[in-house]
């Protein structure tokens, strides 16, 4: 059972899928599913002895492409909606103790190809607005299989995080003499420095001024691509490169393989214009204040919708800076 639910209140939609209550949580590493099928083993996801990357409709999805009216009508104060979309898993490697900080930079490059293949080819479906790529990682995030994987919703909608900051963008440039925000900050960045991490040759990651956790960090394309289709094939690798810097730095920083949630923000696919509104990003937001503490989304961030950070982003950007260099050094 997949629907939508329309919360009038927030103006946004809840998705529904119960079936979702199934499945597989944790299973022990011999036992799993995202590995290949070995000879004489029991099946996987991936009949194959190995593979390199591969991309799967996900059996347990949040959306399905062919999802039926739900049998809840709601009312015009709420109503519902069939919830249609597409859930990809994409697999990283093989290799289940592996990490896309530790996968070569080759590696990730390929897996550049198969993000910016499956934003165009999901993105071409009728009902699809939004592809949303993203990975969950570590157990501090909820995620119920360690094997090295992320996700894409295809979403019939825009969801409403990407949507408020493409509002904001829209709005910046009508009176700003059509100036792209994203490029602005950008811009801030490079010239204030203090928050700059990482600066390949197309791409610079930072810790934003107004970063939401502690060791948040944004990854921006400088060219104003609208979405990682639109990047060429020198820019794919610089993103290649700058990211397994920033995740490199990440690990070294903290001494261990750090959870975090990783999104890719760009441009809606359901048609029309984006120019200069949506510009291609990736932002990571680990949940670790510290080593071993957590931040958590309590009534603050939860209820009010407010964020309370206990590190400036002054601090934490250039402890990841010198963990950057660490790491590579
Ligand atoms: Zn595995
Ligand atoms: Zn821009
Ligand atoms: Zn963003």
């Amino acid at each position: 059972m997949n629907q939508l639910r329309w919360d009038p209140t927030l103006r946004e939609w809840v998705v529904y899928a119960t079936h979702r209550q199934d499945r597989t949580f944790l299973p022990p590493a011999e036992y799993c599913p995202l590995d290949p099928t070995k000879p004489g083993g029991f099946p996987t996801e991936v009949p194959r002895e190995s593979y390199d990357i591969v991309v799967f409709e996900n059996r347990f999805p949040s959306l399905v492409s062919d999802a039926p009216e739900p049998e809840e009508a709601g009312s015009p104060l709420t109503p519902t909606a069939p919830g249609r979309g597409i859930c990809e898993v994409v697999l990283y490697s093989d290799d289940h103790h592996g990490t896309l900080a530790g996968m070569s930079e080759k590696r990730i490059r390929n897996l550049v190809e198969v993000w910016a293949d499956r934003y165009g080819e999901l993105g071409s479906v009728d009902f699809v607005e939004y592809v949303f790529i993203f990975e969950n990682k570590g157990e501090a995030i909820g995620v119920t299989l360690h094997h090295p994987h992320g996700q894409i919703y295809a979403y019939p909608f825009i969801p409403p995080r990407p949507a408020k900051e493409l509002e904001a963008a829209r709005a910046y440039r009508l009176q700003n003499e059509g100036r792209c925000l994203h490029c602005d900050l950008l811009s801030h960045e490079h010239e204030d420095g203090r928050r700059l991490v990482a600066k390949g040759k197309h791409f610079t990651a930072f810790v934003p001024f107004y970063a939401h956790f502690p060791y948040e960090a944004h990854l921006y394309a400088r060219r104003c691509a609208p979405s990682i289709a639109d990047l060429s094939r020198d820019e794919r690798w610089d993103l290649a490169r700058v990211l397994k810097q920033l995740l490199m730095g990440y690990d070294w920083l903290f001494g261990f393989s750090l959870p975090y949630m990783m999104v890719m923000h760009q441009a809606p696919t359901n048609g029309e214009e984006y120019e200069g509104v949506a510009h291609f990003h990736v932002e990571f937001y680990p949940p670790n204040r510290t080593a071993d503490k957590l931040k958590y989304l309590a009534g603050s961030e939860t209820g009010a919708g407010s964020y309370i950070v206990d590190a400036l982003p002054e601090q934490t950007a250039e402890a990841l800076r010198e963990a950057v260099e660490g790491a590579y050094s």
